[in-house]
Formats: C-alpha cells, structure tokens, sequence
C-alpha cells in the first residue's frame, strides 16, 4: 500500500479545510453557479464549499493578482519600500486544466533566466490541493486534447479523485508541500487507508474519470504549421466577429500579459501592474502612435500564434490547457478549438 495515497471521506472535506486554517491561508470554490469562486475559507464558511462545476476565474489570480504594487517610492524622502507577501497559501478543489495552466505560468514567470520576484515569492509558498473532474464540468472542457486529462496531476501537491461509489475521495500526496498537508489532515484523524489490498472491507478503488466532451486533434506540427500561416487569409475570418472586449484573456488560466504605470497614492509613488490584454486596441501601440496591429486581425491572430506556436517555440508546450472558458464565454463565438484543428489541416 503506497503510504502517501489515503482516503478522506467528502463528509469530512468542511474539517479538512479547518485543518488547514492554521498554517495557511485557504482558498476553496464558494457559490453558486456563475458565482462559483475561490473564495477565501475561515471557520465559519468551510461549510460553503461547492465541488461541482469550475469557477469562471481560474486560481491564476492568487499569483498573478489582477493589481499589485510592485514597490513604493516615498516622494519626500525617495524611501523605497516592498509590497508584503501574503504568507503560505493552500487552494483546494482546483481542476487538472488550472494546474497545468500554473505550470505553463512557472514558465513564463520563473524560466529561460528570468525571475519574477513577486510571482516567485507566492509561487513558493502555493500549495495546490487539485480535485480530479469525476464529472466533465462544461461541454467545452477539451483538457485531454491539450496534454492533460481530467485526472491530470501536473502541478498538483495533492491529488484528490472521487471513490467508485462517491463517497470518498482518494488523495493522493504527491510532493513536499503535499505531504504537509496529509500531515495535518491525519493529525486531524480525517485520513483512513485506501485498502488497496482488495481483500479488505475498506477497498474503494478510485473511478477512472470520463473523457472531455469535446475532442480535437492537435496536430504534432501544430506550432509550426500555423506560425507559417501568418499571412493566411483565414485569420481575418476568424476575427471578423471579435469585439475586443478581452474576456478570452481574462478568463484564462495562462495568459499573464500585464501593463505597467505609476500613481501617486498618499504622498507615495506607486509602481503597480495590472492585467492586460492583447486584443485591445491600445496593447501594442508604442511611443510616437504607432501601432504593429492595427486592426483585430493582427491582435488575434497574435493571440492565437502565442498561444499555439510562440509559448511552443520558446517553452516547448503550448499556451493553451484546454479549459474551454474562452470558447464558452466569448460573446462573439470565437473558438480556439476550431482554430487549433485548422492549423492541423495546413
Ligand atoms: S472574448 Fe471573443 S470578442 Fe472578446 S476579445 Fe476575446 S475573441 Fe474577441
Ligand atoms: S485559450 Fe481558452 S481554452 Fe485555452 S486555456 Fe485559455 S481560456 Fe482555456
């Protein structure tokens, strides 16, 4: 019996989130439907966990936060000071396609010799607690054409799947971080042997999870077929009924493109970032009013080529984890997925 894969009954899951509310800030999806949302977990609220379906905002934000200081200059003095961080933090019930969009994040945050400090600070002190899809959540959902699967482990700490009779869940921990947390919960009494051993009274296998409702073929050239498609009529097409409006990014489990700019707030100069997007008409206009991509064609066929080629050549993995949220909740009806079988047939 592997020691570091347990059993934890779903009637426990309110007390395994308490558990953790001494050494960590906790964040678990909360609400109702469209309100679904990592929401921050304290003793009174444990019990307002919701597992079926996936928060429209992914996890990303608790390490990419939508604003955040980078540093302080006080104007008087030119004193420079540091944002503090937030201190270990656990997030609970994340889906595979989040997971492996923080992985894709590390790259472009942690990799190729650049370091973002304020990333890498909360980085290191994230633990993911992923909850394997028992169920597919949306009819979009195509993780498992994109190098994951609902029961992906990808930057999981722990891996949670549902028992056969749904009962249960089987965790198990699969790094450091990981193993502090089975510390706690089996301090907590909450944990119990899987009873791998078949003879036992207590075998409760984990259920094998369904496939993604949408399938599509990635092309294994993909990353090159479609970058030589720059100049393809077809990205005018696609983008005929864009309206720039930037969900598809904010959405996105990885898309971590950001603006920078400065206010004065209480007699200090404030560097902050905050989200920025691609399609918007401003991304790319430079000093002087010029701008590469003056129209919605080149913004998103750029999205497109960073996310399906560019990511791929510098990376090697693509910029998309399949989670479906940009095809389910753009208002004009733009698909990635159509775009992805496209450049397969190029
Ligand atoms: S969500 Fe759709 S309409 Fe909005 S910017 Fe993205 S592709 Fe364009
Ligand atoms: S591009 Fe769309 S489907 Fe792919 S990870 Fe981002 S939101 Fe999900």
């Amino acid at each position: 019996m592997d020691k570091n894969t347990k059993l934890i009954q779903k009637t426990a899951l309110p007390d395994a989130l308490a558990a953790l509310l001494p050494d960590y800030r906790v964040f678990a999806p909360a609400g109702e439907n469209e309100r679904l949302a990592f929401t921050r977990i304290d003793a009174q609220n444990a019990f307002a966990l919701c597992l079926s379906g996936t928060p429209l905002m992914p996890p990303k934000e608790l390490l990419f936060p939508r604003s955040e200081t980078l540093y302080g200059t006080d104007i008087k003095t030119g004193d420079v000071s540091l944002p503090q961080t937030a201190g270990p933090t656990a997030v609970f019930g994340v889906r595979p396609c989040d997971a492996h969009g923080i992985a894709n994040l590390d790259c472009a945050f942690l990799e190729k010799g650049y370091v973002d400090s304020a990333y890498a600070a909360r980085r290191e002190a994230l633990t993911l607690i992923v909850l394997a899809c028992a169920q597919i959540p949306y009819e979009t959902c195509f993780c498992d054409s994109m190098g994951g699967g609902p029961a992906g482990s990808e930057g999981a700490d722990v891996l949670l799947t549902e028992t056969e009779d749904g009962s249960a869940l089987v965790a198990a921990f699969l790094t450091g971080k990981g193993r502090a947390v089975k510390a706690l919960w089996a301090a907590a009494g909450l944990l119990s042997d899987t009873g791998a051993d078949a003879t036992t009274k207590s075998a409760n296998p984990a259920k094998a999870p369904p496939p993604c409702n949408l399938r599509i073929s990635k092309d294994k050239g993909l990353a090159a077929k479609i970058a030589a498609a720059f100049d393809d009529p077809m990205w005018a097409r696609f983008s005929e009924a864009c309206l720039g409006c930037g969900t598809c990014s904010f959405v996105c489990p990885t898309c971590y493109c950001f603006d920078l700019d400065s206010e004065n707030r209480g007699g200090t100069a404030e560097e902050f970032r905050c989200w920025d997007c691609c399609m918007f008409s401003d991304y790319s206009r430079m000093a002087g009013g010029h701008n590469p991509r003056p129209t919605k064609k080149e913004r998103l066929r750029n999205r497109y080529l960073h996310k399906l080629a560019y990511f791929d050549e510098r990376y090697g993995r693509t910029l998309c984890v399949g989670c479906g949220r940009c095809i389910g909740k753009c208002p004009a009806g733009l698909d990635i997925a159509a775009v992805i079988e496209w450049g397969g047939t190029l």
